[in-house]
């Protein structure tokens, strides 16, 4: 569904990624995990052109996003309208729930499919309450996302990245920004996806839920995968010292 082909990002002199490929087929979960600053939330801005890559390509679904040449030594979309489509295939979950403060759940959720998609509103309106149903918010439909706790929050923000449809979903560290108590919810909505097989990259600090839920882990260290593998291989068989080094770190 996804192929990635070494891909660069600079920032300046900074290079934070330094040549990453990888393939996401239907039906895969794959955590992507590693320490603070190895390029993770970069990754996947890129994949979905939140930031434009300087060099590699993205391909999703067998369309590789043309780019051209910027003229400050990096690359931009040649096409906009491309770029709507392929984005209009991806679901983004942020750490930071990214809900629209001014609408209800219900209308966050209805807001890309009915104004961006052109889906007819009584259409998005029946999806949207079914994802709603599933994330378990039903009752939260006309709530503003303020008076919602931040588990809440971000299972709306779940819903309302299925709500496109999307062929893959993208999660960034989904529970971090969570109270530990609220981290479970958000967890078991997460696993229902993959347990489904719904294509995900997901980049995550739970190792224990990305040992469970992933059947590829990519390790990221200083804008490279330095390894990567089936879960139990990684987690249970880390080759890379930096890999131990992390995996002890982080329990
Ligand atoms: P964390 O676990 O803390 O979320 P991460 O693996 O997601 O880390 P990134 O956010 O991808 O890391 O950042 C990788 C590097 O790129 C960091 O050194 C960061 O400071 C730098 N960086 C990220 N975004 C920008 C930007 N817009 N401008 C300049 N530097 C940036
Ligand atoms: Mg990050």
């Amino acid at each position: 569904a996804i192929e990635v082909k070494d891909l660069h990002k600079r920032f300046g002199p900074l290079e934070v990624l330094k040549g990453i490929s990888l393939t996401a087929r239907q039906g895969d979960v794959i955590a992507v995990i590693g320490g603070s600053g190895s390029g993770k939330s970069t990754f996947l801005r890129c994949i979905n052109m939140l930031e434009l890559p300087s060099a590699g390509s993205i391909t999703i679904h067998g369309e590789t996003i043309a780019m051209k040449k910027d003229g400050h030594g990096g690359l931009m979309p040649a096409n906009r309208k491309q770029v709507q489509r392929i984005r209009s295939q991806l679901g983004m979950v942020f750490q930071s729930f990214n809900l629209w403060q001014h609408m209800t759940v219900l209308q966050n959720v209805i807001e890309v499919p009915v104004h961006v998609l052109g889906m007819p509103k009584d259409k998005a309106i029946d999806i949207a309450e079914t994802l709603l149903r599933r994330v378990g918010l039903h009752e939260k439909r006309d709530a503003y996302p303020a008076f919602l706790s931040g588990g809440q929050q971000q299972r709306a923000a779940i819903a309302r990245a299925l709500a496109i449809q999307p062929l893959v979903m993208l999660f960034d560290e989904p529970t971090s920004a969570l109270d530990p108590e609220l981290v479970g919810e958000v967890l078991a909505v997460i696993g229902d996806l993959a347990r489904e097989k719904r294509t995900m990259l997901l980049v995550t600090h739970e190792m224990k839920f990305a040992r469970e839920v992933s059947n590829h882990v990519v390790f990221l260290h200083n804008g490279l995968i330095e390894e990567q593998g089936p879960p139990d291989a990684v987690f249970g068989d880390p080759k890379s010292e930096r890999l131990k080094k992390f995996i002890s770190s982080i329990h």
